[in-house]
C-alpha cells in the first residue's frame, strides 16, 4: 500500500507544485542566481509576517531558531510561557543554554493569561519572553495580541513568538504587535518538507544581540542580518527548500491572506463538528482554540486502535496524542493545502472506523 495521506500536525501533505519547485536546477549560493532567489521570496514573506524588515532563512528546524533566540537575546532572565509540549520545552532549552529562566506554567489544554504575564513581569529582572502562539500539542491558540500588549508595556523586554503551526493560517502582524522575533519552521502551517525555518527580527532585537556574548556562529542574528544585506545567508542554505518556499509564498499571496485565514477557520470547524457529533471534546477551551488542528480528549475512545484502523482501512494518518497526553488525546490537522473536499474525505473515513473503537 502506498504511504498514507497525512492529517497529522506536521509534517503535512506537500502539493505537487511544491515538489516540482524543489526539482529546479541547483545553483551556487554565492552569486547572483541565489541572491535573486532570496530576494524573490521577501515581498510575500514580509507581507505574510506583517513586517517591513526582511525575513531571514535558517537551514534548521524551528528549534534551531528557538534556541538561537535564547542565545542571542537573553542577558538577564527569560520568562517562558508554558502551556504544552513545545512551550514547556523552551524553558528547558533556556536552562540548557545556561540562561537564567523562569516560567509561567498552566495546565496542558489551558491558554496563557495575559494578566499573569503582567504580574510576573512586574516582579522585574526579565529581558525576554517566549510565547508559542499555537501550542501544537494541545491545539491551544494563545491570545497573542493581548500578551504582546502586556510585554510591550515593559521597557527593555523583548517578545519572541513561535508561529510554527499558525504562520499564514492566522494573522500574526509582527510589526503592528511589536513582536521582536517571529519564527516558524516550514513543515506545518506552510506545508513544505522539513529542514528550513523563517524568522523576522526587530531592530531592538538586533541591537540586543549585538551586546550579548557567546552567540556562537551558526545562529548568530548579526551574521544573518549581515548576509541579508547581500540577499544571502551566513552558511550554505537548503536551496531546494527555498525554491519550494518561493512557490508556496507566491501561492499564499495568490490565495489571499484573508481567504486563507477563512479557509483554515472553516476546515477546523468541520473537524470540531465531526468530534462533537461523536461526543468528543476539544481539550482547548472555547475562545482559545487553534484554527489549524484539533486536539480531542479521547474519552472512551481507544486511541491507538482507532489511529491504526484509520490507517489500515483508509490509508490516512492522524496523530495519537503528543508528549504526556499521548493516548489520552488525539490530534487532527487541517494545515496547509487542505480543502473542504479533502476534509470531508477525512471525515467520511473517520466516521466509517470510529464506531468499533468507542466503548459505552
Ligand atoms: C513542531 C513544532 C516545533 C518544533 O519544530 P521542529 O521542527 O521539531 O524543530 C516548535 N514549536 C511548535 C509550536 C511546533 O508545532
Amino acid at each position: 500500500m502506498s504511504l498514507p495521506k497525512l492529517y497529522i500536525p506536521g509534517p503535512v501533505e506537500i502539493s505537487k507544485e511544491t515538489y516540482s519547485a524543489m526539482a529546479e536546477p541547483m545553483i551556487g549560493h554565492r552569486g547572483a542566481d541565489f541572491e535573486a532567489l532570496y530576494a524573490s521570496v521577501q515581498p510575500a514573506l514580509k507581507q505574510i509576517a506583517g513586517t517591513s524588515n526582511n525575513v531571514f532563512l535558517s537551514t534548521s528546524s524551528a528549534w534551531g531558531v528557538m534556541e538561537a533566540s535564547i542565545r542571542n537575546l537573553v542577558q538577564k532572565k527569560v520568562l517562558n510561557l508554558c502551556c504544552g509540549a513545545f512551550s514547556d520545552k523552551w524553558f528547558s532549552v533556556a536552562k540548557a543554554c545556561g540562561k537564567d529562566a523562569e516560567k509561567i506554567q498552566v495546565e496542558w489544554g489551558e491558554a496563557i493569561d495575559p494578566a499573569a504575564v503582567k504580574a510576573k513581569l512586574e516582579e522585574g529582572g526579565f529581558d525576554t519572553v517566549t510565547l508559542v502562539h499555537n501550542e501544537t500539542s494541545t491545539g491551544v491558540l494563545n491570545p497573542l495580541k493581548e500578551i504582546a500588549e502586556v510585554v510591550k508595556s515593559f521597557e527593555g523586554v523583548l517578545l519572541v513568538v513561535d508561529t510554527v503551526s499558525s504562520f499564514s493560517a492566522v494573522a500574526t502582524p509582527m510589526d503592528e504587535l511589536g513582536i521582536d522575533v517571529l519564527l516558524a519552521g516550514v513543515q506545518k502551517a506552510l506545508a513544505l518538507p522539513p529542514g528550513l525555518s523563517i524568522f523576522g527580527v526587530s531592530e531592538a532585537a538586533l541591537e540586543r544581540a549585538a551586546t550579548t556574548p557567546d552567540r556562537g556562529y551558526y545562529f548568530d542574528f548579526l551574521e544573518f542580518a549581515k548576509a541579508d544585506k547581500a540577499n544571502n545567508t551566513p552558511s550554505t542554505p537548503a536551496i531546494a527548500l527555498i525554491y519550494a518556499l518561493r512557490e508556496k509564498v507566491n501561492s499564499i499571496i495568490e490565495e489571499g491572506l484573508e481567504n486563507r485565514y477563512a479557509r483554515h477557520a472553516k476546515l477546523n470547524a468541520m473537524i470540531q463538528a465531526w468530534g462533537a457529533k461523536h461526543g468528543l471534546e476539544n481539550i482547548a477551551p472555547e475562545g482559545a482554540q487553534s484554527k489549524t488542528l484539533v486536539t480531542f480528549k479521547a474519552g472512551n475512545l481507544d486511541v491507538p486502535g482507532f489511529v491504526k484502523a484509520v490507517r489500515a482501512k483508509h490509508n490516512i494518518l492522524i496523530n495519537g496524542g503528543y508528549g504526556k497526553i499521548k493516548g489520552i488525546t488525539f490530534r487532527i490537522s487541517n494545515m496547509g493545502n487542505e480543502t473542504e473536499e479533502s476534509i470531508q474525505e477525512l471525515i467520511t473515513a473517520l466516521d466509517d472506523v470510529i464506531p468499533e473503537f468507542l466503548s459505552a
